[in-house]
């Protein structure tokens, strides 16, 4: 069935005008739907903080912009070459974006896509699409294949996942699941490939750290560790069934932690959120005889840190870094979100929702660590 973009002419949408600066809401003209794109109506949002960091100009971005990549909403109209593929109605999760050309695609790694970052960030202004409009001026989309914080978005083919039946709780719950929520489980049961009995430690209690550690229990997982610098985040973590729980400033950490785990000699499997080269050290020490340690954390490039090579070598431990998850979203966010009705992804205890209205309260909660995963409600 063909669908035509003419009903939709306008949106809201939440602008990004100039680097380090706080978001607009603004009314945009929607000037085109190209072949291979998707109109989709939001029904959520999930703001992650990878998007803090994209606004505050860590990396190069052409505005203004819209940003978002935590989307989940229904199909509106349809491009020429999808019409086969979609049709208004359609439930639908939003993830990342990829080439669908090159080897990782290929074989189903496309979060290891070749022109991921090209893909994924409009940095320029021939790389962003521009199906939107401000007061005449061209607005960039295309963050992540989405730019989602619009009431209205346009989304490359490859970065829709279908997922008949949902409903609209359903859709507001699940919008992270495309990049903060894949990220964490994907890492322990993609990358870390968690044994039940086993044990895990997950550094950093936020997004992504509790999805790995509801992750790791759903693998039945013996002993699970949680570790942040907030005592909120902790209790949230014994919650969703952490056994044991430290803070990251304790300075006895690593032998309370090697401690809880004698036959190993530390951790099984350790997943660290954080990206900081100190704590990477330390993870590695309490980690265990052929022990892996996967990082997610979002860090600049350049950034090193030591490795005693004797312990690696002795011990057979790993050391591995993961981005979304190991995923191919089209496998994945189906699976998680049978995990989520199966009751083993309890989704609703780390999210809070939001009106559009309250955008920037929502920013500002997850900055400041007093919210775990907000949802803007469109
Ligand atoms: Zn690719
Ligand atoms: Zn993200």
């Amino acid at each position: 069935m063909h669908s035509d973009i003419a009903p939709w002419t306008t949106t809201n949408a939440m602008v990004l005008m100039k680097p380090g600066q706080p978001m607009k809401s603004k009314m945009l003209k929607i000037r085109n739907l190209a072949p291979d794109q998707v109109l989709v109506e939001l029904k959520a949002t999930g703001i992650c903080h990878t998007d803090l960091t994209v606004a505050s100009g860590n990396f190069p971005l052409s505005t203004p912009a819209i940003l978002g990549h935590e989307g989940a909403g229904v199909v509106k109209a349809v491009g020429g070459k999808l019409i086969n593929r979609y049709q208004p109605g359609d439930t639908v999760i939003l993830s990342f974006n990829s080439c669908g050309q090159c080897h990782s695609c290929d074989n189903g790694s496309s979060a290891y896509c070749r022109d991921m970052a090209e893909v994924n960030l409009p940095h320029t202004p021939s790389t962003g699409e521009r199906n939107f409009e401000l007061d005449g001026i061209p607005v960039c989309n295309g963050f992540f294949g989405q730019s989602s914080f619009s009431r209205m978005a346009i989304v490359d083919e490859r970065s829709i996942v279908k997922i008949p039946g949902l409903t609209s709780e359903e859709l507001v719950t699940l919008a992270p699941l495309g990049c903060g929520i894949q990220t964490g489980a994907g890492a322990v049961i993609n990358n870390l490939s968690v044994t039940p009995e086993s044990s895990f430690a997950v550094i950093g209690a936020g997004a992504v750290g509790l999805s790995g550690l509801m992750a790791a229990k759903s693998r039945g997982a013996g002993t699970i560790i949680a570790i942040d610098l907030l005592e909120s985040k902790l209790e949230l973590a014994k919650e969703l069934g952490a056994t044991h729980v430290f803070n990251g400033k304790d300075p006895e950490l690593v032998e309370k932690i090697v401690d809880l785990t004698p036959k190993t000699g530390g951790i099984q499997f350790v997943l660290d959120t954080t990206g900081v080269p100190r704590v990477l050290e330390q993870a590695v020490t309490f980690a265990g005889i052929r022990g892996r340690i996967c990082t997610v954390g979002l860090t600049v490039p350049g950034t090193t840190m030591k490795l005693d090579f004797m312990d690696m070598m002795h011990r057979g431990k790993v050391f591995t870094g993961s981005i979304e998850g190991d995923s191919d979203p089209q496998k994945f966010i189906p699976f998680l979100v049978d995990e989520f009705r199966a009751g083993r992804l309890p989704l609703e205890k780390i999210v809070r929702l939001y009106r559009f209205e309250e955008f920037q309260d929502a920013w500002e909660d997850l900055a400041n660590g007093r919210v775990i995963k907000p949802i803007i409600r469109w």
